[in-house]
């Protein structure tokens, strides 16, 4: 045989091979410390992925790989599920979602607080035919569907009301909500009494869904608001959920022991609820939810206009936005809020009502600061960033056995405004703060708070962990470089330590760089019904 013959039967022979898919895996992550999302001791395996599956983790796997990834002394764990996202509209300005997945997230839950998309179905439908990077699911929100009903209108529904609301949870449901959200901080959700909730979350509960809630008040009255939540859960027989656990104002700071306890005693009587939070000490939202009275907003913009234009309620409402900077969201000074984005004044972003006042020569009083916070109200209104909430808090929220991790973040453009690091930071800081540095939490603790946790809130049962048969969703990790480097000066900054990212099956980001791939699918909730088969 001619040495051009044999070059030829072996090109041929390794292209038979390759259209039969000779290798025996698609991706073999070798000698791994694997975390595999139960909280079990990391152990050393290997982990073989084929299609879009996890089909074997175990010592030394044999056979071959498309691709093999030498893990070295890093950790494989399940891709982190956040499942409180606002990422309506980044997902489709940035589809590969790049501040999440260098953290290791590969599932983003959209809908909290109240707010989703209404109809949901189309909206999953276009995020679908989008093509994202990592998975997405979403939950339906209380707020829109009242809006869609009743408007900004501060009243009851009627009998005829409430069952409209309660048929577009069954939609939203069928068209694969994983339950209903609710913000009862927030108009309109706030003009609702919790037995509307309840006749709603009954629905989505039937329907296997979730409840989760951005609470009423997280401030003076969190302890009620922590009962409202458990009771929507009770009465309304489904899950629920505190969503970004916290306490706002130096009043409030200690009660997380509190609402600890009512959730415990909850559980013991059989309530299903859950906590999840953000590792930091300031929150972001509308400088309008945060410091105006829910009253002023009633029937919306132009009915808030016409209020600040009466001298009389401009004064009360005035009065309560004292009140928040001094005893709530403010910290009792204006150096604690910062202006993350301001559509009419970029220049804004990045700095604090106390550092706006001296620039114009005017002393940073609280109450000065609430004159302002107004003007940038009735200018078209800032999101802020509110630094009220202490350490102690955080940390014993965190180490509750009940909490997962969720950012609350955005899919922020890169490099536009100030928005709050937890979109950049929420996971890896978990790690590098909460794991490396103050030892609250184990590795293997704080990643099942990322993975099977929430993973088992949403019904997810072929995510969150490490294990044959699972969805091939994964991050490889150094546990001892991870990181977060998103800081309010510069949150412009992508998390480091994590070295590779798997979402169905497919590497989204190598190293140093996303690899373009789109592998993330629409995930619908339990009670999702396929559009019929055309009938022919
Ligand atoms: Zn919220």
């Amino acid at each position: 045989m001619t040495r051009l013959s044999l070059a030829v039967r072996v090109a041929a022979i390794l292209a038979l091979a390759a259209l039969a898919g000779a290798e025996d895996y698609d991706l073999l992550v070798r000698d791994a410390r694997v975390v595999d999302g139960t909280g079990a001791p990391w152990r050393r395996a290997d982990v073989a992925v084929r299609g879009d599956t996890i089909v074997a983790v175990a010592a030394r796997i044999k056979g071959s790989a498309k691709r093999v990834v030498l893990a070295g002394n890093r950790v494989v764990a399940p891709g982190f599920i956040d499942l409180h996202t606002h990422a309506r509209q980044g997902i489709f300005q940035s589809p590969a979602a790049d501040n999440y997945v260098r953290q290791g997230v590969t599932t983003l839950v959209e809908g909290p607080d109240g707010s989703s998309a209404l109809p949901l179905g189309p909206f999953l439908d276009r995020v679908e035919a989008l093509g994202p990077g990592v998975n997405f699911a979403s939950l339906v929100g209380h707020g829109s569907i009242r809006e869609a009903v009743l408007g900004r209108a501060d009243r009851a529904p009627a009998a005829a009301e409430l069952a409209r609301m309660q048929e577009l949870v069954r939609q939203a449901m069928r068209e694969g909500a994983f339950g209903l959200s609710t913000g009862l901080f927030y108009v309109p959700g706030s003009f609702a009494r919790t037995e509307e909730v309840v006749a709603l979350a009954r629905v989505a509960g039937e329907l296997g869904g979730i409840h989760t809630s951005h609470m009423r008040d997280e401030a003076a009255r969190v302890l009620d608001s922590v009962s409202e939540t458990i009771a929507i859960g009770e009465e309304g027989q489904l899950p629920t959920q505190v969503t970004h656990h916290k306490m706002i104002g130096r009043a409030a700071w200690g009660r997380s022991a509190e609402s600890l306890r009512l959730v415990q005693q909850a559980r013991e009587r059989g309530v299903d609820v859950t906590i999840d939070q953000y590792p930091y000490t300031a929150s972001s939202t509308a400088l309008q939810a945060a410091l105006l009275p829910s009253w002023a907003l009633e029937g919306g913009a132009e009915a808030l206009r016409s209020r600040l234009a009466d001298p009389a309620a401009r004064a009360r409402i005035l009065e309560v936005v004292k009140d928040k900077i001094q005893n709530e969201r403010g910290g009792g000074d204006p150096r604690n809020i910062a202006i993350a984005a301001c559509g009419f004044d970029h220049a804004l972003e990045g700095r604090t009502l106390a550092d706006i006042l001296e620039g114009r020569g005017l002393p940073a009083t609280v109450e000065i600061a609430a004159v302002l916070a107004l003007e940038i109200v009735e200018r078209g209104g800032a999101s802020g960033i509110f630094h009220a909430i202490s350490d102690e808090d955080v940390e014993r929220i965190l180490v509750s056995p009940y909490t997962m991790i969720a950012s609350d973040g955005e899919i922020p453009g890169f490099g536009q405004g100030a928005p709050h690091p937890r979109s950049y930071g929420t996971f890896a800081r978990v790690l590098a703060v909460y794991v490396r540095e103050k030892g609250l939490l184990t590795l293997e603790e704080a990643i099942r708070k990322m993975t099977s946790l929430p993973a088992a809130r949403l019904g997810l049962g072929d995510r969150g962990l490490v294990r044959p048969g699972m969805k091939a969703d994964l991050v490889v990790l150094d546990p001892a470089t991870v990181r977060d480097r998103a800081t309010f000066d510069r949150p412009h900054q992508y998390a480091e330590g994590v070295s590779l990212v798997v979402v169905n099956g497919q590497v989204v980001f190598d190293g140093e760089r996303m690899t373009g791939a789109r592998p993330g699918r629409v995930l619908r909730g339990p009670a999702f019904i396929l559009p019929a088969p055309v009938q022919r």
